[in-house]
């Protein structure tokens, strides 16, 4: 369903709103949870300078609110994976914003005055920066596959690029991956869009991963993975789940030294969390996607049937046993708590009951990530309803939580780790605000990290002047 466009008083007035309204609040909270909720959108100038950064991955779903056929300038092939926003008229710290295309977006990145910068409505926000496309971006197999279609960004694979919970009785309803998988093939444009990646590749792809890693740090610096995948319900290849991604995980883990391995699928027991972990494995995370009962069955009708609400949070406290606090990190779809037509009506209500997961989670030892919901127009969710933008007081609110109860437990977080996207991995996630929060409120920047940033940036200064006139908006 295609998503109207987004008319309201102008976006800087409605975010100097919230910074109001927030004063305790980072502001870069707000924009980043706004820009990830409303996507935005690149000026033919601001997409013709993107020659030679981490190009966007599709890794997984799609992340965007609109689908790969309405990209008539090939976006989904020029748009970087994420981008840095930084200084501007509300002196920004540095965060990463995933990439979410929305040719409606009140936000434009555009070259003005031969600078990249973020705009609404002719308006300049801020400073952007284009990660630059680590050194294995650019090998490729002998049958023409690339490496960063294998690994992407120096960090995450998807091992099985489609989900055994086939159709809207069984697939999580926010989740996108199998029509993902359906348009990367239809476009023609991807180099590997088979549904399982060969481990060999795999592991070479890695190799030269830990090669660049050493090589940017001067040192083998520990760098983590995400594998990960859709469901396997029966055997695939003879495999079951848990050996399937077993074979994955002994590809990463050799790769070189100091490699950590964390996998996310359903919840499993006890017995195959220690399996795994004699395999190799270092963390693991049992993506719950919503904390209230009710929710969780309607909106993960797979998992609810093989697994169900009490298993899967029993086995998800049980996998801190196995693998240790800091290593459970399982992801929630931040925001869907709200979608229609069975989510909360009210944002009270909506952090009252995810609030309640984080503590119960927390004190258990499991670290809960949250995704930003993107809409994604090719979602069960989408297509059965109008789906608006979530407010953003639930992101503000549930975040602002989320950093009190942890600063009551003080569980190991996630940022700050050396890897090869933004900002040489050092800046919290991009898919969403939870740990950004944290960053920011604790001020854990390390130290030089602009430096950093525009070290391993393409050019975002002295490019032809470009301006966002009204024509180059669709
Ligand atoms: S388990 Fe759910 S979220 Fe994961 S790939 Fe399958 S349908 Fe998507």
């Amino acid at each position: 369903m295609a998503l109207a466009p987004v008319k309201s008083e102008p976006r800087t007035e409605v975010l100097e709103g919230y910074f109001r309204k927030y004063p305790e609040t980072p502001r870069e909270i707000v924009l980043k949870a706004d820009l990830l909720g409303l996507g935005h959108w690149f000026s033919d100038a601001a997409l013709h300078a993107t020659a030679g950064t981490l190009v966007k991955s599709y890794r997984l779903f799609s992340y965007d609110l609109m689908p790969m056929s309405d990209m008539k300038r090939k976006e989904s092939r020029k748009a970087p994976e994420d981008f840095i926003i930084l200084g501007g008229r509300y002196g920004l710290r540095p965060v990463a914003i995933q990439t979410t295309l929305a040719a409606n977006s009140p936000y434009v990145i555009d070259v003005v005055e031969g600078r990249l910068v973020l705009t609404s409505e002719g308006e300049v926000i801020c400073e952007v920066r284009y990660p630059v496309a680590p050194k294995y971006y650019e090998k490729s197999f002998e049958d023409g596959t690339a490496y960063h279609e294998i690994v992407a960004f120096g960090s995450f694979v998807t091992a099985f690029r489609t989900c055994q919970y086939w159709g809207p009785d069984e697939e999580c309803r926010f989740c996108d991956i199998n029509e993902n998988a359906r348009q990367m093939k239809q476009s023609q444009d991807f180099t590997f869009t088979a549904p399982i990646k060969p481990v060999d590749y795999v592991h070479e792809a890695a190799k030269s991963v830990a090669a660049e890693i050493k090589q940017r740090e001067g040192y083998s610096a520990p760098h983590y993975y995400i594998l990960t995948g859709g469901t396997i319900l029966n055997k695939l290849h003879g495999k079951t789940e848990n050996e399937f991604y077993a074979e994955y995980v002994q590809a990463l883990r050799t790769s070189g030294p100091r490699v950590h391995v964390e996998l996310q699928t359903n919840a499993k027991p006890l017995a195959e969390l220690k399996w795994l972990q004699q395999q190799g494995l270092n963390g693991h995370h049992s993506n719950m996607e919503v904390w209230d009962r009710r929710l969780f069955e309607w909106m993960n009708p797979g998992k609810n049937r093989r697994v169900g609400y009490d298993n899967w949070v029993k086995w998800m406290c049980d996998s801190v046993e196995v693998f240790g606090e800091g290593n459970v990190n399982p992801n929630f779809v931040g925001g869907i708590e709200m979608s229609r037509p069975y989510g909360f009506e009210t944002v009270e209500e909506a952090v009252a009951s995810t609030t309640e997961g984080l503590e119960f989670m927390m004190s258990h030892g499991v670290t809960p990530r949250f995704n930003q919901w993107r809409r994604e127009p090719n979602s069960d969710l989408a297509k059965q309803a109008e789906q608006p933008s979530i407010p953003l007081d639930y992101y503000i609110q549930l975040m602002r939580n989320r950093w009190e109860i942890w600063k009551k437990y003080r569980l190991p977080l996630r940022y700050g780790r050396v890897g090869l996207n933004s900002g040489s991995g050092r800046l919290a996630a991009s898919h969403g605000t939870y740990d950004d929060y944290i960053m920011l409120m604790e001020d854990a920047y390390p130290p030089g990290i602009v430096d950093l940033i525009n070290q391993y940036s393409t050019p975002y200064e002295n490019l032809p002047y470009g301006s966002t006139g009204p024509g180059l908006r669709r």
